[in-house]
């Protein structure tokens, strides 16, 4: 068996890169920061490429092995494809246990595409072809997609992508964001994904958190219909011979106990262990989800002594109603981050617990 890690570092093996606020779809479940109301998070200047490459060649550095490019919209950054073919010109340290012996490896980072696809196009498609770039387009639903996008365009653009890319030798992800009002036609969405050629899908939650919050409550998910929602999505995978994974970590409870062969479901909050946020101002955060602006990225080994950082680190933030629960040595309580949105502080409950009885 062969066990990854990064070089040795502080900083988790993935860096989530945020090239740019600028969006071009308005999509109401979306939990960019800067876009929830009241305008509480501070938007700067944007980073220039040539800071963005500083950036990603330090991050290299430091063994940051996994870069993924989202924003906002990260194809409308100007200059993303100069950003990107720099960073796949970079080297990273990948050291890995073969046999038992530490092997240590030059690579090229791997690099990752998250995009809402509305003005993809060849020339991205081929940037990806040629560095090997998993895309991630977003797929909010069949149907529902001009609804959730605030008429961004139709579920069969994105899916004319998923074809072009097979075709092309693109390994790509189905980013499905599950709320209220697409839930009826998940399977539809997941098949139709699959069908046309995405390798993986990613599910994520609907959670309260930027635009979103103005659509709490007609998105946000009864927690009872979670575990039937992703036995569903788990079997469509088990027919396909695809996997998955849920990207916005659940309360283990509610799970009730169902497993699931094809989708990897976590419970553990990721935040800071194995990924981290540069947004486009260049100022850190533990998740994409978090609204807390930590160091700034020219000031990085400042993050190790950052004291919201090492809550994360030291997982200093299970809520006061899971401290007697057996399985919390396997659960973080939900997602961390959407509980302290709702509940105003990282051991909050996480939202989908509110309405649940606790253990
Ligand atoms: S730690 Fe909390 S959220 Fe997790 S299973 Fe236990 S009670 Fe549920
Ligand atoms: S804060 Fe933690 S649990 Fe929530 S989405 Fe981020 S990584 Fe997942």
């Amino acid at each position: 068996m062969t066990e990854r890690r990064p070089a040795p570092s502080f900083l988790p093996a993935t860096a989530v890169l945020e090239m740019t606020y600028k969006c071009n779809h308005e999509c109401i479940f979306c939990s960019c920061p800067w876009f929830a109301p009241q305008g509480e998070f501070t938007v700067e200047r944007e980073m220039s490429v040539s800071e963005w490459k500083h950036v990603i060649s330090k991050l290299c550095s430091m063994g940051c092995v996994n870069l993924a490019f989202t924003g906002g919209e990260p194809l409308l950054k100007k200059g993303i494809e100069e950003i990107i073919e720099f960073a796949a010109g970079q080297k990273v340290e990948l050291i890995e246990t073969e046999d038992g012996k530490l092997v240590s490896r030059i690579i090229a980072p791997k690099l990752f595409l998250l995009s809402n696809g509305k003005i993809m196009d060849n020339n991205i498609l081929g940037l990806c072809r040629k560095h090997n770039i998993n895309l991630s387009l977003s797929l909010p639903g069949l149907e529902t997609y001009p609804d959730h996008t605030c008429g961004g365009g139709y579920a069969d653009d994105i899916l004319a992508w998923f074809r072009l890319a097979k075709e092309a030798g693109v390994t790509t992800t189905a980013g499905i964001t599950i709320t209220k009002k697409n839930q009826h036609e998940i399977f539809e969405t997941v098949s139709a994904a699959l069908f046309a050629g995405a390798d993986t899908i990613l599910l994520n939650r609907f959670m309260p958190g930027g635009r979103g919050l103005f659509h709490e409550k007609e998105l946000s998910l009864q927690p009872e219909a979670i575990p039937d929602l992703l036995s569903s999505v788990d079997e469509i995978l088990q027919n396909s011979g695809r996997t998955g994974s849920v990207g916005t970590e659940l309360p283990y409870c509610l799970l009730q106990g169902r497993t699931f062969k094809n989708l990897t479901v976590g419970a553990r909050c990721s935040a800071a262990l194995d990924f981290f946020v540069v947004g486009p101002s260049g100022y850190i955060r533990v998740c994409n989800h978090s609204t807390k602006r930590l160091e700034h990225v020219s000031e990085i080994e400042k993050l190790k002594m950052n004291p919201y950082w090492r809550r994360f680190t030291f997982k200093d933030y299970l809520p006061k109603q899971c401290g007697n629960c057996r399985d919390s040595i396997i659960c973080d309580g939900g997602c961390r981050e959407a509980a302290h949105i709702s509940g105003g502080s990282i051991d909050s409950p996480d939202p989908l617990l509110k309405s649940m009885e606790w253990q």
